[in-house]
């Protein structure tokens, strides 16, 4: 190619405002995010949000595409580009199937604590490479560093060559790591945990930032299903001096410590100002503890979600200044969305919901059916085993092979009201041809090497949780898989795109859009609307 094609392109390209390449990226997770926020709340934002929702290109039919809409997984999927099935992190916490032993996504016994905080995870169980770890390689004096309030979406984000993989501690009221990533903390770490974040910031009150109105519409602040925020279901909440680090997690101001610490991580490790890519991964987490406690629909989460708007602005107008408009790109999507409470759908939106409570509506019938197949069987030893597999020898002694004993399990499962379809290992473990519902989502959810020998698919609107408050998430209904996703970048043509795409594409998109290659066999593909 002649200098003058080469020059000639070069001006094309960035007079699109294309950053090429970009000189940092910045790939935000919401943890808990439903995609529909954006369309409910979009008229109220004025920050961060509206910056993206308005002038970037917003993908409106994104889904997980995979059952396991948890956060681990989540952030795993974001990090790799590929489901669980690939990355290996099919859930929060999993039994290893040889051991039955309890086991957490990231824990890693051989991470210590780095100056006596932190310490015991690692990405050691995620067993595909990130997008990080693809920049690294093929830049390696880029940069990559995340930070989270929660060690798990930090840690997945990041894959397994971050620099650094930062989450919030309460006791120390700052941000830690392990020595899988470094000896000590940097610094500018050090410091910032000095100074006390929470006691100076946060507020004496958690009070609402919009007028009342605003808020009515959306129905009462104080829903009897709403778990309390310490003794309230409804503004304002109290926080104790002296004691605001641990309660900060659980309202906006634990977003905030988080967006603070990722400005100062900009500015100390200069991301974004030296002659390569950076990447910074930021997954704010408070969406997650509200949404459990409160619910999607409550006032706590549209205040909350109003604060994120103006954090997200105010790292964003900080990123203009100090790295250069054009010289970064944002991606935004979540680990996964929620359940509405059931309670709500009934009375607000007439939908059939219910909340089954595990200890009283799930376990005396999950332990019944264990008894009765135990009586059937002749066996003294259990024959479902916690909650995860099935004992196929005491089938075998008893004359049962193992579709046989499978065809029992089923019937008493779906004999218990919450379940509606219960998914085998034999059937997980191929790409057979299948009729059953959700089963590709299932499937996409299943590494076998750490799978249970059968997964079970709970009742459309309904949670099993353990006491009368709050909600979950964790099916593959599009309540719980239908999350944002959206790029931006300095004078990107705007658009909505409506096809379906998936949160595994986002990886992929940023490494071609950022000109480094990623590795072949990803579940997620560049999208063309952000790389063309
Ligand atoms: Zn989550």
């Amino acid at each position: 190619m002649n200098k003058i094609l080469v020059v000639i392109l070069f001006i094309s390209l960035t007079a699109f405002g294309k950053p090429t390449p970009p000189k940092l990226i910045v790939f935000i997770s919401i943890d808990q995010m439903r995609a529909d926020y954006f369309e409910r709340y979009d008229k109220y934002f004025t920050g961060g949000f509206h910056r993206l929702y308005s002038k970037g290109i917003v993908y409106s039919n994104a889904d997980l595409n995979y059952a396991a809409s948890e956060t681990g997984p989540g952030h795993a999927t974001l990090g790799t580009g590929c489901y669980p099935w690939k990355s290996g992190i099919l859930s929060n916490d999993w039994v290893e199937r040889t051991t039955l032993n309890e086991m957490y996504c990231v824990k890693d016994s051989s991470a210590h604590q780095v100056d006596s905080v932190g310490g015991g995870f690692s990405p050691r169980n995620l067993v595909a490479t990130a997008v990080g770890d693809w920049l690294k390689q093929q830049s390696p004096n880029s940069k990559v560093i995340t930070a989270s309030t929660k060690d798990r979406a930090a840690i997945l984000m990041g894959g397994k060559h971050a620099d650094y993989a930062f989450w919030y501690n309460k006791s120390v009221g700052g941000m830690v790591t392990s020595d899988y990533y470094t000896k000590t903390l940097p610094q500018w770490v050090k410091a910032f945990n000095a100074s006390n974040w929470s006691e100076k910031n946060a507020p004496e009150q958690w009070v609402k930032i919009l007028p009342e109105s605003d808020y009515a519409k959306l129905g009462p602040d104080e829903f009897s299903a709403e778990s309390k925020w310490k003794n309230s279901t409804a503004f304002p909440h109290n926080f104790t001096t002296g004691k605001k680090a641990e309660e900060i997690v659980g309202s906006p101001y634990g977003d905030k410590i988080i967006v603070d610490f990722a400005m100062k991580a900009v500015q100390e490790e200069n991301l974004g100002k030296r002659n390569v890519t950076d990447l910074l991964c930021i997954s704010l987490s408070n969406c997650d503890y509200v949404g459990h406690g409160q619910g999607p629909d409550s006032h706590e989460m549209f205040d909350l979600l109003i604060n994120i708007d103006r954090y997200l602005g105010e790292l964003f107008e900080y990123l203009d200044t100090n790295v250069g408009k054009d010289n970064y790109v944002v991606a935004l999507s979540a680990d996964h969305a929620v359940c509405p409470l059931p309670e709500f759908n009934v009375e607000f939106r007439n939908i059939t919901a219910k909340r089954y409570i595990y200890s009283t509506n799930i376990k005396p019938k999950t332990d019944g059916l264990n008894s009765i197949l135990k009586k059937e069987l002749n066996s003294i030893d259990d024959i479902l085993i916690k909650n995860s597999f099935i004992n196929y020898s005491a089938g075998i002694q008893a004359g049962l092979d193992s579709l046989q004993l499978e065809q029992k399990v089923k019937a008493g499962l779906l004999s218990i009201d919450a379940f509606v379809d219960v998914y085998f290992r034999r059937e997980l473990m191929t790409r057979e041809k299948s009729d059953k519902l959700f089963i590709e989502k299932y499937r996409n959810s299943y590494y076998s090497p750490r799978g249970k020998d059968f997964l079970y698919r709970i009742r459309e609107n309904c949670i099993i949780s353990s006491n009368a408050y709050g909600t979950t998430h964790g099916s593959p209904y599009s309540y719980d898989t239908h999350v944002p996703l959206i790029f931006w970048w300095n004078n990107v043509a705007s658009h909505k795109i409506s096809r379906e795409v998936h949160s595994a594409d986002a990886a992929p998109t940023l490494a071609k859009f950022a000109g480094f290659s990623f590795p072949n066999n990803l579940d997620g593909v560049p999208l063309k609307e952000v790389v063309q």
